[in-house]
């Protein structure tokens, strides 16, 4: 199987620049126009080796027949896929705009492909390969590692984290379109420390930062969080407002014991008292869960300031909590 890896390596790096070259011809000529309207520059084309896939159904198989590669290699690489008549093959990844996803070394294990404008599926991935498998894969590792930051920001998508990389922000990663899980975790944790949630800013985007949370502390990470405003993502709000206005939203990031009160306390309306009870028993639950009994005590503030329950109620049911736990 050391023999298949590295044929199914080649054939991803050669179907990467067969995507690369389709984009710079005239069949690429409508993906070159979507990605203008996202305000992709060329430049950054290059580095993140973008591609078009043509609309040809067999547009990449020929390629890699006349390459040499057999129809069993192609079909281990996901890249090619069998009819549904059963009859034949055809490419997975047509009329698309095309993502290499690397592995932290840099070489090409799979794809994702953007639909041009309206459609679905909105993206497409490769599927789960020897090469690849997205709970494990983070998009921009392999540029975020040389960034060499011990802090890194986590997104969602691949136009965020591209976008803030043209921005001049170069320690971002994103997890696919799959939850954050251990195995993202551990893939990060050999090159950061703290981390930056950074989450689209809709209901969507909140829960699942709401979820990455405790995977990311349970590692090890110092854990802050921050989002865009007005239910946009991070893509959208640094084309709208620059890069300045983004590392404000950067300094602003919260401590995610903050950021997981602020979210509960949406539910609750503080004018009246009952809400203040449930409010403040709900966060005496989450605050509990911290180790640190300095940390516990510095958000007992936070949300006695926030209730005007006093302070020594709120710890006092923390306490208790914490004991029942030991
Ligand atoms: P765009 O800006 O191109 O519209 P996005 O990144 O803002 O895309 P979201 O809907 O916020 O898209 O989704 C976040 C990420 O989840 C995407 O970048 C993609 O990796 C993944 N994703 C979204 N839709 C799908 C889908 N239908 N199938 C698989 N993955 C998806
Ligand atoms: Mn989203
Ligand atoms: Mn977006
Ligand atoms: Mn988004």
């Amino acid at each position: 199987t050391e023999q298949l890896k590295a044929r199914l390596f080649e054939i991803h790096s050669v179907a990467g620049r067969f995507y690369h070259e389709v984009l710079q011809s005239d069949e690429g000529t409508i993906a070159r126009s979507y990605m203008e309207g996202r305000k992709l520059q060329p430049n950054i084309s290059r580095k993140f080796g973008l591609g078009y896939a043509p609309e040809r159904r067999g547009a990449l198989m020929e390629h890699l027949k006349e390459k040499g590669y057999s129809i069993q290699d192609m079909l281990q690489s996901g890249l090619v896929i069998e009819n549904k008549e059963k009859n034949g093959y055809h490419d997975r990844f047509r009329g698309r705009l095309m993502f290499p996803i690397f592995d932290p070394q840099g070489r090409v294990v799979g794809f994702g492909g953007r639909i041009i404008g309206k459609g679905e599926p909105k993206y497409l991935n490769s599927p789960e390969t020897i090469l690849f498998s997205k709970s494990r894969n983070l998009y921009g590792l392999n540029f975020a590692r040389a960034a060499r930051k011990k802090e890194l920001i986590l997104v969602e998508g691949y136009m965020d984290m591209i976008s803030l990389y043209q921005a001049g922000f170069h320690n971002v990663v994103a997890a696919l379109g799959t939850a954050f899980n251990q195995e993202h975790a551990r893939a990060l944790k050999k090159f950061a420390e703290d981390i930056i949630l950074l989450y689209d800013s809709d209901e969507a985007g909140t829960n699942a930062a709401l979820r990455a949370i405790p995977v990311l502390t349970a590692n090890g990470f110092r854990v802050r969080v921050t989002q865009v405003p007005d239910g946009k993502d991070p893509d959208d709000f640094i084309k709208q407002n620059g890069a300045v206005e983004f590392s404000k939203l950067l300094v602003n990031a919260v401590h995610y014991i903050s950021f997981e009160i602020a979210c509960i306390q949406k539910k609750y309306n503080l004018n009246n008292p009952e809400h203040r009870v449930r409010f403040a028993t709900e966060a005496a639950d989450i605050l509990s869960k911290l180790d640190n009994a300095i940390e516990r005590n510095v958000y007992a503030g936070e949300v006695s300031r926030m209730t005007g329950v006093e302070e020594g109620a709120i710890r006092s049911e923390i306490d208790k909590r914490v004991q029942k736990e030991d």
